[in-house]
């Protein structure tokens, strides 16, 4: 089938590179010249596994394309996908301008019937807004085309997202009209083989299902962090009662750590936009908020922890100390630093007047765009260069390189022998026997 895919950035990108790779006959619009410049020349924009390859292949092979003529697109597309972002407005509702921009671009060039899709995850009641956006455009043209507008929400996850792409383990389909079900259960079909993955349901539903997934992760990760909290004040350790609830498959294992806060391009700014979209309709969406409050006070937490500990030093605190930090992106796999914990961690650090030598897998690129130069920031070649002439180390992202480091390399390079863990990597006896004092989030014995 021929797509067109307004938005290539996470969910774009990779969702049009899968739907090429499975055969389809796509066009991948941008409204950022550079970005679809560099992916003219194979330059890939973001960091994620096996996405460079795939992108490459296709492209060579004609059946995916970069453009920033949206007529062209539109032109293409007997199915068209609105993947822009709905980043959070100042109130922490989703700012819709980007996809009702698109909606807008579609309604002035579509010259004949098309299923344009919502990717992007939007509140409640946007396809309406996207359908009136679009036929206000046809009619201010005098034109009446036909056009269906389906709520289609991403369930990828930034460090896995071609795997998810590729083996979805649903596929949400919300539809008014059984011609849009059947255009893309067709387009779906090579992902739909072994089992019938799709979940059809009206449109508002679906819109709805997004958060709701997004609410339960991160309700998940705040309860955790929750309990962590109790842990720490009352003895215990957070990471024997993980293993010991996690055991129930009621709960299961999934999403129960601790750690330093969730971030990210959704998990924040969902958690917020479904809290308005509630308080908007006349509902306190209590958990929602204290979900949200939990984390914004769980990302201030190990800087509490740092805090804590040079207050029983006895020289100045934290000022003029240096912090090897391990980990910038949110989470492994990725180089997005969108509202990831790393960026709190180092404005306290930096305000404390403290100086950081960071490393990172993949994300120093973006930190170096986010940061720029500063006197008080070193980027590392390595997890142990960022080590060197440190005096304590913070490890903020779970990457697996970071797992098992030499404990005794460690304890050399550090000036005063202390490890904050942010995300419950070390066995606390492990790192206390290699004589390195250690901070974990919940780990009740180390306060
Ligand atoms: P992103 O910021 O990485 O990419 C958005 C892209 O849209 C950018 O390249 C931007 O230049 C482009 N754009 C903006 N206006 C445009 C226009 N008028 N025409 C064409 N392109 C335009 O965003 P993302 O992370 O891919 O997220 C997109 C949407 O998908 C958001 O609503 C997000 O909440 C949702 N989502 C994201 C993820 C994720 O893991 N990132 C997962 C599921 C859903």
């Amino acid at each position: 089938m021929r797509v067109a895919i307004f938005g290539t950035g996470y969910v774009g990108l990779v969702t049009g590179t899968c739907l090429a790779e499975v055969g389809h006959d796509v066009v991948c619009v941008d409204i950022d010249q550079s970005k679809v410049d560099g992916l003219q020349r194979g330059i890939i924009p973001i960091y994620e596994p096996g996405l460079e390859p795939m992108v490459k292949a296709n492209h060579a092979s004609g059946r995916l394309a970069f453009t920033t003529d949206a007529a062209q697109a539109i032109a293409h597309g007997e199915v068209i996908f609105i993947a822009v972002g709905t980043p959070p407005d100042e109130d922490g509702s989703a700012d819709l301008q980007y996809v009702l921009a698109v909606a807008r671009t579609i309604g002035r060039h579509l010259a004949r019937p098309t299923v344009v899709v919502n990717k992007s995850t939007v509140p409640v009641g946007t396809a309406d807004k996207v359908r009136t956006a679009i036929a206000e455009e046809l009619a201010a043209r005098g034109q009446e085309n036909a056009f269906d507008v389906v709520s289609n929400p991403e369930f990828l996850k930034e460090g896995d997202a071609v795997a998810d792409c590729m083996r979805p383990d649903r596929i949400v389909i919300g539809a008014s009209s059984a011609h849009a079900v059947t255009v893309l259960r067709r387009l779906y079909a090579p992902f739909n083989r072994n089992r019938d993955r799709v979940v059809e349901m009206d449109v508002r539903s679906a819109e709805l299902t997004k958060y709701a997934a997004n609410a339960m992760l991160a309700t998940k990760i705040s309860f955790m962090n929750e309990i962590a909290n109790i842990a720490e004040r009352v003895g215990a350790d957070i990471e024997q009662v993980r293993q010991g609830i996690g055991s129930d498959p009621r709960i299961g294992w999934h999403f129960i750590y601790p750690g330093a806060g969730y971030g990210g391009s959704c998990f924040p700014k969902d958690v917020q936009a479904l809290a308005r979209t509630a308080a908007q309709h006349g509902h306190q969406p209590q958990l929602l908020n204290a979900v949200e409050a939990v984390n914004a006070a769980q990302k201030g937490h190990l800087f509490e922890l740092i805090q804590r500990h040079y207050d029983r030093g006895e020289d100045e605190g934290v000022r003029g100390k240096t912090f090897a930090v391990w980990g910038l992106a949110f989470k492994p796999n990725t180089d997005d630093m969108r509202e990831a914990p790393s960026r709190r961690v180092l404005a306290q650090l930096w305000e404390a007047g403290a100086k950081v030598q960071v490393f990172d897998p993949e994300a120093m690129a973006e930190a170096r765009r986010i940061f720029g130069e500063r006197e008080d920031l070193v980027f590392c070649d390595s997890a142990f260069a960022a080590l060197h002439d440190a005096d304590a180390l913070v490890v903020i992202t779970e990457w697996k390189q970071f797992r098992s480091p030499d404990f005794a390399r460690m304890r050399e390079a550090l000036g005063d022998a202390v490890v904050f863990d942010g995300r419950n990597l070390y066995d606390p006896a492990e790192i206390e026997a290699a004589g390195l004092a250690y901070y974990g989030i919940g780990r009740g014995r180390s306060v």
